[in-house]
């Protein structure tokens, strides 16, 4: 029997009405008689209300309360999406975070998953029930609740699916897929059918705002088949992300997208000496979590920057791709940008220009690389 994890993001259950449409969703899924694991996020905004809550209380809250406070938002879904599967006639059982195993380190607002023990939720399937977990949380060693980070709910998805040995994580939002570029910036834009993990991985990377990127790397690390897809489109549509060798062919090295990133900042030698110092600050009195590779923060020393990244598997170590990519960039209107660098990795190639040239660069980019390329 196939065994299917399903994770719904907040917009797809913000209200009753779209978590019964959920509920009808995973019901029509499990009539094709397989086993369903149904993750949830917080309804809607749930997650920045209990921050804003906590923000009214103190401008300092501690760290462990505050992931005790927003652990519950995912709660609320798990436990109403339970009853509104009840209430079509369909088993199912709600489960935290810690009751389905899943233990992290012990990082309060950012914590790793280490271990996934998912013995309650194997029961609640040898009873034919659905089980619905709460994403995003886990618990530590220590027994304390942790989360994921922002957006960990992916997470908690693909680490059951590897635990579980799902025959697929499909992960629905209300995007259908993952596009060959943001489609608001790029008119041309569609959406792909098939990525390799590896680039998936670089789209999460380079600013793509559709899979959250701890997700991905799991996924990778455990070969854990994601589709990534639409809730309001039937099971079985959106874009398929597995290892390269899935379909039993090595893949050819290709581009297939190109894709953002808006929020980063740049800082000159002279700066990184205070740039710890810096982050420690910013980080304890916002809340945010900072990554030095990607300082989604805005920093007051350091210069606004943004990346444009043309993805895809081996663009970096392909002469004849990297030749048409470089051309492309400088018919773009790049060469004369010493201050702005690049760096080529092996499934994505990026170049750094000013936040002001990003969302031309990357039509352009699209346009001569991406467009008449065939996706699949
Ligand atoms: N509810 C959490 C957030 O808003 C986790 C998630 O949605 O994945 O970040
Ligand atoms: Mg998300």
């Amino acid at each position: 029997m196939s065994l299917i994890v399903q994770k719904y993001g907040g917009s797809s259950v913000a209200d009753i009405r779209k978590l019964r449409l959920v509920a009808a969703r995973v019901a029509r899924t499990r009539s094709t008689g397989a086993s369903v694991v149904v993750v949830v996020s917080a309804m809607g905004n749930t997650t920045n209300e209990l921050l804003a809550l906590a923000r009214q209380v103190t401008e300092t809250p501690g760290r462990r309360e505050l992931d005790m406070l927003i652990s519950v938002g995912e709660r609320v879904s798990m436990t109403l999406l339970a009853m509104a599967l009840a209430d079509l006639g369909v088993p199912a059982r709600s489960f935290t975070g810690s009751q389905s195993g899943i233990v992290t380190d012990e990082h309060h607002a950012n914590a790793r998953v280490v271990e996934v023990r998912p013995e309650r939720v194997r029961e609640a399937l040898n009873c034919g029930e659905v089980a619905i977990i709460a994403g995003f949380q886990g618990v530590s060693r220590q027994r304390e609740v942790t989360t994921l980070g922002r957006g960990g709910s992916d997470t908690t998805a693909v680490v059951l699916a590897a635990a579980l040995g799902a025959d697929e994580c499909e992960i629905c939002s209300d995007v259908d897929g993952i596009w060959s570029a943001d489609p608001r910036t790029v008119p041309g834009a569609r959406r792909i059918e098939r990525l390799t993990v590896d680039e998936a991985l670089a789209l999460a990377q380079n600013g793509a705002k559709v899979l959250y990127e701890e997700a991905v790397a799991w996924a990778q690390r455990e070969g854990v088949v994601i589709r990534a897809s639409q809730t309001d489109q039937p099971p079985g549509g959106g874009t398929v992300i597995a290892p390269a060798s899935h379909d039993g062919g090595a893949s050819q090295s290709r581009i297939v997208a190109v894709t953002a990133d808006t929020q980063l900042a740049r800082c000159g030698m002279e700066h990184l000496d205070a740039l710890p110092g810096a982050c420690i600050r910013f980080a304890d009195a916002s809340g945010v979590v900072v990554d030095l590779r990607n300082l989604h923060a805005p920093l007051s020393f350091l210069a606004p920057a943004a990346s444009v990244a043309v993805v895809g598997s081996r663009v970096g170590c392909d002469p004849a791709l990297l030749k048409r990519i470089f051309a492309a960039a400088r018919a773009a209107g790049l060469e004369n940008d010493v201050a702005f660098p690049w760096h080529a990795a092996a499934d994505a190639v990026v170049f750094f220009v000013d936040p002001t040239r990003a969302a031309a660069l990357e039509r352009s980019l699209h346009a001569a690389l991406v467009s008449e390329a065939r996706l699949s």
